[in-house]
């Protein structure tokens, strides 16, 4: 970034330079030639006023005057007749002189009473600028003179524009670099103190990039500790049916058990068997909930119809603790993954069954509402108390742990219907009163 303001600043600074040198030459050389013609429109009409050339006795070369003298600067001096032949001149000999009648300043003289012309030399890269007046006596007297094309002045003036330039342009690249150090400290410093603890930034357009920013970084670290804390209450949870499995299978290898209580251990092992299977799957099954660019295979699904299948399947799950489970409502499409579907309205079933008083009952219903298709699924269990009602749907929250697992809960039941739901962008709703019951809304 330094390196590209660098660039920048030198190459705006560069074009700055010669755009600047361009146009004041320019500006200065147009007034140059005009101050040279005017100057050359005065001198002649003044040598006119003089007189000296109504004098047919001045012709040929004056013997003063040199070829050196008009070079540097001075006025080249020429009378001719009528006729174009030169009459006088102050640089050239006479005789040598060709017809003037051509020249274009002196047909404009005859014509107009005065003439002006300009011709350029490549050899010498000079200009030479004519002014031409018509006498009274009908002779024409002309004067020039000569001065440098711009072409030579700005390459005269090159060896001082190129170390100006050069001046500037390492004076560029210091500020530049200043700049860029003092305009890059806040941003660096920004960067070391993502967390925020230190004050606002220097530059108030800064402030939606930075809260972005931090807010990433926030989401990020969260995201990490997440992790970091469902990993070991995952090694937690684990531990527990193991070392039981490993205790119950120590007994028996040591054969410090009667054939009955063989039997009663028999039954403890495959209960944290099942356990730890059913953890493994809430964990295999969470894991890949939350690989979200994983392609999804959504279809039209009818929630009546998967309510319906869900609660045939739990039915004697709630036979057991005689708990009366229905299913009622209206078919509702939706646009969904339907084993995933399956999965929530399990869970929410099971839950409404376990956390259930005996004889209870668990009642599914679908209906729409506002366009919104809505599965309800609502028991008269135990209810969950109004300051947990939050917390229930993080990973291994439970409220009363020893129920949870008592009646094979994993604490991942409700995390994972609230991942399912987010992605079916599906909103869920929580109303519990301890001791009357649950119900709990979802809609797509
Ligand atoms: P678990 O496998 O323990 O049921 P969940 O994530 O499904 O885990 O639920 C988290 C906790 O929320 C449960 O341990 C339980 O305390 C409470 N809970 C969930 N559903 C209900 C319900 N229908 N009635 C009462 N409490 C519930």
């Amino acid at each position: 970034m330094k390196q590209q303001i660098n660039i920048r600043l030198g190459l705006v600074s560069l074009i700055a330079i010669v755009t600047t040198v361009i146009s004041i030459t320019l500006i200065y050389y147009n007034l140059f030639q005009q101050q040279v013609r005017n100057d050359l429109k005065e001198t002649t009409l003044l040598l006119a006023e003089t007189k000296v050339f109504q004098n047919p006795g001045l012709s040929g070369k004056k013997t003063n005057g040199t070829s050196e003298d008009f070079k540097s600067g001075k006025f080249r001096i020429t009378w001719i007749n009528e006729e174009g032949t030169v009459l006088f001149d102050n640089d050239a000999e006479i005789s040598k002189m060709t017809n003037h009648l051509d020249r274009p300043e002196i047909q404009a003289a005859l014509k107009y009473g005065y003439g002006e012309s300009t011709r350029h030399s490549d050899t010498m890269n000079m200009d030479t600028f004519y002014y031409a007046l018509l006498l009274d006596n009908h002779t024409i007297l002309r004067l020039s003179t000569q001065a440098r094309t711009i072409g030579s002045i700005l390459v005269t003036a090159l060896p001082v524009i190129i170390l100006i330039v050069i001046i500037i342009l390492l004076g560029c690249i210091l500020i530049g670099h200043l700049l860029t150090r003092q305009l890059m400290k806040p941003l660096e410093e920004m960067a070391g103190n993502l967390d925020g603890s230190s004050g606002s930034p220097v530059y108030k357009e800064l402030e939606p990039f930075m809260t972005t920013i931090r807010s990433q970084h926030e989401d990020i670290l969260a995201a990490v500790k997440s992790r970091q804390d469902f990993t070991a209450n995952i090694s937690h949870e684990l531990k527990t049916p193991i070392s039981a499995i490993s205790g119950y299978a120590e007994l028996i290898e040591t054969r410090m058990v009667d054939a009955e209580t063989s039997i009663y251990i028999a039954g403890q092992i495959r209960h944290n068997a099942a356990r730890l299977l059913s953890l493994v799957t809430d964990i295999i099954q969470l894991s890949e909930l939350d690989h979200w660019e994983l392609p999804r295979s959504f279809e039209t699904t009818d929630l009546l119809a998967a309510a319906r299948e869900c609660v045939a399947n739990l039915k004697p799950m709630a036979a057991q603790k005689s708990i009366n489970l229905s299913c009622s409502g209206i078919p509702a499409a939706i646009n969904a993954e339907p084993r995933l579907i399956r999965e929530l309205i399990d869970n929410l079933v099971q839950n409404g069954i376990r956390y259930n008083k005996e004889k209870g009952s668990v009642d599914v219903s679908v209906s729409i509402l506002d366009s919104h298709p809505i599965l309800s699924v609502k028991d008269t269990g135990i209810g969950i108390p109004a300051d947990q009602q939050d917390r229930v749907f993080e990973r291994f929250y439970r409220v009363d742990k020893s129920r949870s697992r008592e009646t094979g809960g994993t604490g991942l039941g409700l995390a994972i219907v609230k991942h399912i739901a987010q992605i079916h962008s599906a909103e869920i709703s929580l109303h519990s009163v301890p001791g009357k019951g649950t119900q709990i809304r979802v809609r797509f």
